[in-house]
């Protein structure tokens, strides 16, 4: 029997123990299988260095182009690490630099197993937070009031008609006063993001803001998703029998709660930095939290939440064993090559995909897990090394054809 065949997707390679995992996920669980077909890019600290972060954009541009991509995870250069490099400066996080060329919208979901029970006992099946990644609070203009005076807010129409100016609050004494913005394009393809997201996944959509306070603001939120949901994808979502359902925030953070699960919940920027965090420590463990960047476009690219993992890194480096999870990145796999054959109406490829999820979440069940896991595990027995967890994994899959 021959390897499963495929198209290719963008592979983006990182850095320390996420590498290490990334490179026996390829040689261990997918190369014994699949022919893998990827456009490699290696986004590796030194490497962005070298390529004055060049290589990034590239990667960025090759998504656009294949439509799917598989990210490991990166460092995000910092004072520390421009000395540990000896970097030529401290280049900006890859992963902003992506979502601002995909114009992406960032979905999270944790990813369950039987053995791990989340501390929210109604949680059934695992839910997507999507967050707005633009404007609100994030990029507000704040000022420390320092004396009694009048603030106000004034815009400037760029074609020379009068200005517009609202009285924000007229202190009579010190105090704080904060401007925040959003834009009707970033808006707009935050909700078809979230519509496209729910369709792929055939769960409901569901949005929450402060509409009834911000009646500005919040309200447009809801009248864009609103809208759009109405003239572009009703039927659409009918087809997939899945619903849009707007709540108050306040009401929606009670019914998620009480619900089972199973729906994507799109918030805007600062409730789902939030919610999103909250959402995590409900169900378990950062490694076992997938993250994937859509565009409205229709591009995808899939990684794991969490990050290099620089603490376990140093310990390999010293040649001592670690208990790094691979689960997240295996996800990222899986889901990048899941999604290359739905594209490509390649059933293999796809089955492949459920295989390795499957063989991975029951070697948990079956009691082997890294130490994170063991943890918060049912189980009370002791942990495998990374190496060993891989092994098990290996094992559960079989022999090739
Ligand atoms: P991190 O890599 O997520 O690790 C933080 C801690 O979480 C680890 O020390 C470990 O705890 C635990 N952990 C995370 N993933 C794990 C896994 N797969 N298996 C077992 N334990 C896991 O975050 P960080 O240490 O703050 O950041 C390290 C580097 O990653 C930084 O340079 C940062 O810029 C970068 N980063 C990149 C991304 C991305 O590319 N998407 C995201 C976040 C951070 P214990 O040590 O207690 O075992
Ligand atoms: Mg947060």
């Amino acid at each position: 029997m021959g390897k499963i065949q495929m198209n290719p997707v963008v592979e983006i390679d990182g850095d320390e123990m996420a590498r290490v995992l990334w490179g026996l996920i390829k040689s261990e669980l997918l190369e014994p299988f699949i022919d893998l077909k990827t456009e490699y890019y290696d986004l590796a600290m030194e490497k962005r260095d070298e390529a004055d972060d060049l290589n990034t954009v590239e990667a960025a541009h090759a998504i656009k182009r294949l439509k799917v991509g598989v990210k490991c995870a990166t460092i995000t250069a910092n004072a520390e690490r421009v000395e540990e490099f000896g970097l030529k400066k401290m280049w900006p996080s890859p992963n902003a630099t992506i979502r601002s060329i995909l114009d992406g919208t960032v979905f999270r979901a944790a990813i369950m197993t039987d053995c791990i029970k989340p501390y929210v006992r109604t949680w059934v099946r695992p839910i997507t937070v999507a967050r707005h990644a633009y404007g609100d609070i994030y990029a507000a203009a704040e000022y420390r009031v320092p004396t009694p005076g009048l603030a106000e807010l004034l815009f400037t129409p760029a074609d020379g008609g009068p200005p517009v100016r609202q009285t924000v609050y007229n202190f009579e004494c010190p105090g704080i006063l904060q401007a925040m913005h959003n834009k009707d394009s970033s808006m707009e393809s935050f909700v078809r993001a979230c519509c496209e997201f729910a369709l792929s996944a055939k769960q409901d959509l569901w949005f929450s803001t402060k509409d009834t306070i911000s009646k500005s603001y919040d309200q447009t939120f809801k009248q864009l998703f609103q809208h759009i949901i109405d003239t572009e994808y009703k039927s659409q979502f009918e087809q997939a029998g899945i619903e849009y359902f707007y709540t108050l925030i306040d009401d929606a953070v009670a019914r998620i709660i009480r619900s089972e699960g199973g729906v994507v919940w799109a918030l805007k920027n600062y409730d789902g930095d939030v919610m999103s965090d909250m959402v995590s420590s409900g169900f378990g463990s950062l490694a076992m939290m997938t993250s994937v960047l859509v565009s409205p476009d229709g591009n995808f690219e899939y990684e794991a939440a969490h990050g290099t993992i620089t603490r376990h890194y140093r310990r390999h480096q010293l040649g001592e064993s670690t208990s790094s999870n691979p689960i997240a990145s295996i996800f990222a796999w899986t889901g990048g090559l899941r999604k290359r054959g739905e594209l490509d109406g390649n059933d293999e490829l796809c089955a492949f995909a459920q295989k390795l999820e499957d063989a991975t979440l029951q070697t948990v069940e079956s009691g082997i897990m890294t130490k994170d896991l063991a943890d918060i595990s049912e189980f009370k027995a002791g942990h495998a090394d990374t190496f060993e967890f891989f092994s098990a994994v290996r094992a559960r899959l079989g022999d090739p054809g």
